[in-house]
């Protein structure tokens, strides 16, 4: 089923719906993490479609040993099963160089040395000073992709449209880190291209970083695909629930009211009657009613469990 509001050449994106899931494994489950993968599965189910897993683990020293199988375990205790075969961004770094070396040669990204308090003088926009430069220089350097002066804006499912300016609001951005660990931003756009991703729904903290993907995916000449920022779980006092700020693990021993709970925070109105049911229920009832224009048209949520 194609989102009515999305303007983005709708012709282009593949026929069947396919989703994901895309944890980096910094931790177990929490429940911000768990609403993210509940909308991301039930939106996909709703509409007849493949739930893909992929673990972004491409940040060895922030990933505690055995997360990500825990985080798998998590979600299989819980009933949120994937298709087919769980894909490892580990696994794939022949693939992001093969893309970068593409990107250089065509000469749309180039190294950069500058340092962080340089690129805070610039008012953290990244000016683009590097992409004159002759020839690299010394190592360590990042590698950054050079933009258009141009205005992009997709329209979110979730929350309307959203539109950045490019040479203002971001500048020049990173695709290899300094650390010459492949970045965030060029990994995701190169596995969801590869997992034919035809549908993103993810947390709103991520609704800045689309721009850039569909920036690389233009680039990159990739598909274009749908995408939808649930709002995030926020504590009491407003911070963002996350692994690295040891929000507290979920507890698959108490799946059946994590779910309930996850329906309610994403406007889903669980009824009554399936309160106690088995998490295998809970989910069939919410596939069957989902309704991703009940979710929430907010950035952040407080929640408490
Ligand atoms: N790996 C990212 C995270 O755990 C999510 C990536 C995405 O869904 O695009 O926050």
């Amino acid at each position: 089923m194609q989102n009515p509001t999305d303007t983005q050449n709708p012709s282009k994106l593949a026929s069947g719906y396919i989703g994901r899931f895309a944890p980096s494994p910094t931790g177990p489950l929490h429940f911000g993490s768990l609403v993210a993968a509940l909308a991301s599965f039930l939106d996909a189910r709703a509409n007849n479609g493949k739930w893909l897993m992929r673990l972004e683990d491409l940040d060895p020293p922030r990933e505690p040993q055995g997360s990500a199988q825990l985080i798998l375990q998590q979600l299989l205790d819980l009933g949120l099963s994937w298709d087919g075969e769980v894909l490892y961004q580990s696994s794939r770094l022949d693939a992001y160089e093969e893309v970068l070396q593409q990107l250089q040669d065509k000469r749309l990204a180039y190294p950069c040395n500058c340092t962080r308090p340089q690129i805070k003088a610039m008012g953290n926009v990244y000016d683009g000073s590097c992409r004159t430069r002759i020839s690299a220089p010394a190592k360590p350097y990042a590698l950054r992709v050079k933009i258009e002066a141009i205005e992009l804006g997709f329209d979110d499912a979730i929350q309307g449209r959203f539109v950045q300016q490019l040479a203002t609001q971001l500048g020049d951005f990173v695709v290899r880190r300094k650390d010459e660990l492949f970045a965030y931003q060029l990994a995701v756009v190169v596995d969801d291209e590869f997992q034919n991703v035809s549908h993103v729904v993810r947390g709103w903290d991520l609704l800045d970083s689309t721009p850039r993907q569909i920036y690389l995916q233009q680039l990159l000449n990739y598909r274009p695909m749908h995408y939808a920022h649930i709002p995030i779980v926020v504590d009491e006092l407003g911070q963002k629930l996350s692994k690295q700020a040891f929000a507290s693990s979920i507890r698959t021993d108490r799946a059946t009211e994590l779910i309930f709970q996850g329906l309610k925070f994403l406007g889903q109105s669980p009824v009554d009657e399936i309160k106690k049911e088995s998490p295998e229920s809970q989910l069939q009832w919410a596939i069957e009613n989902w309704d991703i224009q009940r979710v929430p048209k907010v950035a952040k949520l407080p929640f408490i469990l």
